[in-house]
């Protein structure tokens, strides 16, 4: 039958005979209000149904428990918080399944990227970290960059098995996951949610084609990362949501950078040199002089030094300081979780300090960039 109705999601017309098509709707739908095509009920019904943040020890069950059945995990990280976001002994719990790594934001990085570099440090991360990848793809999620490419990797893997998808919170996963819902699923059986087994967690279900399902589990909330610990507020100056235009700072030692009053990188001794630093742009950045730095930070945070706004600053744990020294002709980042890295590409060698927040991990890596 024709129906002059239309979703009031999408705008397609509604169409109640073809359910592989769009437009599709139940005829029991049609009596909803707003009307809504199937594709757009499961993606709305998915985003209420995605939002329970468990604590540690329900994900360690939930992880656990996937250990013991047959199953593809796809882990999602995001590459502007690699380390921060990666599950660490992510193989102690999923047993032998296999493992597809989804590096999620890649629109973040400068145009100018060769994806294949990015592509093998990646690799070498995850070595480092002991995780094992069937697969590892490179991903936006939000600019839809390479997601056919996480598709066919899905199909191709997972044979005739359930899909988990993994992560921390903020990866992307929900964003990811409404793509699948959106491009992938086409059955008629809506999103479905059911008991955790040992937990008292529900998990969402994405039916496939074959019976199987993808299950989403909760993301899981790392303390360890500047963006776990600040107000919803700051959070979203700290996720870029365009390309980072990298900050570049010559100085000299005995130099002092802010990054709002997050964090502080101190140039403590080492010849002039140029420091890079992929932050958010919408954080600002303050240079000063070492010796003025603390005199600065006690006037001015919350105020010229922000985020965090004043009224949100007591959330804020104590700086502490982390040294480190960077060796003579290497390519580092330091990482500091959460709000993004400062790349040194270093002739003559740095002794730097940076300043972060407790709790919050502070780390050197090889240069991504
Ligand atoms: P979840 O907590 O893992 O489910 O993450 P969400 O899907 O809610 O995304 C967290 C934040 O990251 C949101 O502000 C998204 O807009 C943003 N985000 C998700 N995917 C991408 C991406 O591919 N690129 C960029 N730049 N931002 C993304």
């Amino acid at each position: 039958a024709e129906h002059n109705l239309r979703c009031s999601g999408c705008g397609i017309q509604v169409q109640t005979e073809k359910p592989e098509e769009l437009g599709y709707a139940p005829e029991a739908a049609l009596k909803r209000d707003p009307l809504l095509c199937q594709r757009c009920f499961r993606i709305k019904h998915y985003n209420e149904m995605s939002s329970v943040t468990p604590d540690q020890d329900e994900f360690l069950k939930i992880l656990s428990g996937i250990g013991s059945t047959d199953a593809l995990i796809v882990h999602i990280v995001d590459l502007f918080d690699f380390e921060g976001s990666l599950i660490g002994g992510l193989h102690r719990f999923v047993g032998s399944n296999p493992v597809v790594l989804v590096v999620n934001k890649i629109d973040l990085l400068p145009k100018a990227i060769n994806t294949n570099r990015i592509l093998n440090w990646v690799q070498r991360m995850a070595k480092e970290n002991g995780l094992k990848t069937a697969e590892i793809v490179l991903c936006s999620a939000k600019k839809n960059i390479g997601f056919d490419r996480v598709v066919e990797a899905v199909a191709r893997l997972r044979k005739d098995k359930d899909v988990y998808v993994v992560g921390a919170t903020n990866v992307g996963k929900s964003t990811l996951i409404n793509r699948l819902i959106r491009d992938y699923s086409d059955l008629e059986s809506e999103l479905t949610v059911s008991p955790y087994p040992g937990t008292t967690l529900d998990l969402v279900q994405i039916p496939l084609d074959d019976g199987r399902f993808i299950i989403d589990t909760p993301g899981i909330v790392y303390k360890h990362r500047l963006t776990e610990l600040i107000d919803k507020k700051d959070m979203q100056t700290l996720l870029p949501d365009k390309p980072i235009k990298p900050a570049v700072y010559q100085l000299n030692e005995q130099q002092t950078l802010y990054f709002g009053a997050l964090a502080r990188f101190d140039f403590v001794q080492g010849a002039r040199q140029s420091f890079t630093c992929y932050i958010s742009n919408a954080v600002p950045i303050h240079r000063t002089k070492l010796e003025r730095a603390d005199e600065l930070y006690a006037t001015h945070k919350g105020e010229m030094l922000a985020p965090p706004h004043k009224d949100r600053l007591e959330l804020l744990p104590p700086l502490v300081k982390h040294a480190f020294r960077i060796p003579k002709g290497s390519l580092s980042d330091i990482l500091i979780s959460g709000l993004g890295w400062i790349a040194i590409n270093s002739d003559a060698g740095a002794q730097v300090v940076v300043h972060a927040p407790k709790g919050v991990k502070v780390a050197v890596r090889s240069s991504l960039i």
